[in-house]
């Protein structure tokens, strides 16, 4: 006979576990970054490393750790491939939290608003073209990073 403080031992792992690899996932300061710059909508890499101010390469493998535990999923546009959050609703409650801790949400939902100054990416910069967006131009000056 399974009594209640036996179910309960036996769920905590599963649901504790549950969680811990989401705030593990999420607790990084760059993951974090990634999270809040992609926001509701999505975006591409090379909008992360101008946004963010953190180099491509490092972007890529974060990306990657928040793709394997499913808190972010890619798609492919041209040459271009676009993030965004399998949850998106997963936002309002870092940003509630963030209000709770005295962080204002604006300075948090900031990350997400675009058009980013300088940005190149194909939805800061529609202008260029789209096909070869994400590619940085050997004319380019380089990004002056503040962060
Ligand atoms: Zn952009």
């Amino acid at each position: 006979m399974i009594t209640f403080m036996d179910a309960n031992i036996s769920l905590e792992p599963v649901a504790i576990s549950t969680l811990s690899v989401f705030f593990d996932a999420i607790g990084q300061p760059t993951r974090l970054k990634i999270l809040l710059a992609i926001g509701k909508g999505e975006a591409c890499v090379c909008h992360l490393e101008s946004r963010l101010g953190i180099r491509q390469a490092v972007i890529s493998q974060h990306l990657m750790v928040l793709r394997d535990v499913q808190l972010v999923e890619a798609e492919r546009s041209g040459r271009n491939i676009f993030y965004h959050l399998t949850h998106p609703e997963i936002i309002e409650p870092i940003i509630r939290l963030g209000e709770i801790l005295g962080i204002p949400a604006e300075e948090l939902l900031s990350l997400s608003q675009k058009p980013f100054p300088g940005c190149p990416c194909p939805q800061c910069n529609p202008s260029e073209n789209p096909l070869l967006s994400c590619a940085r131009k050997p004319s380019e000056p380089n990004h002056t990073h503040s962060s």
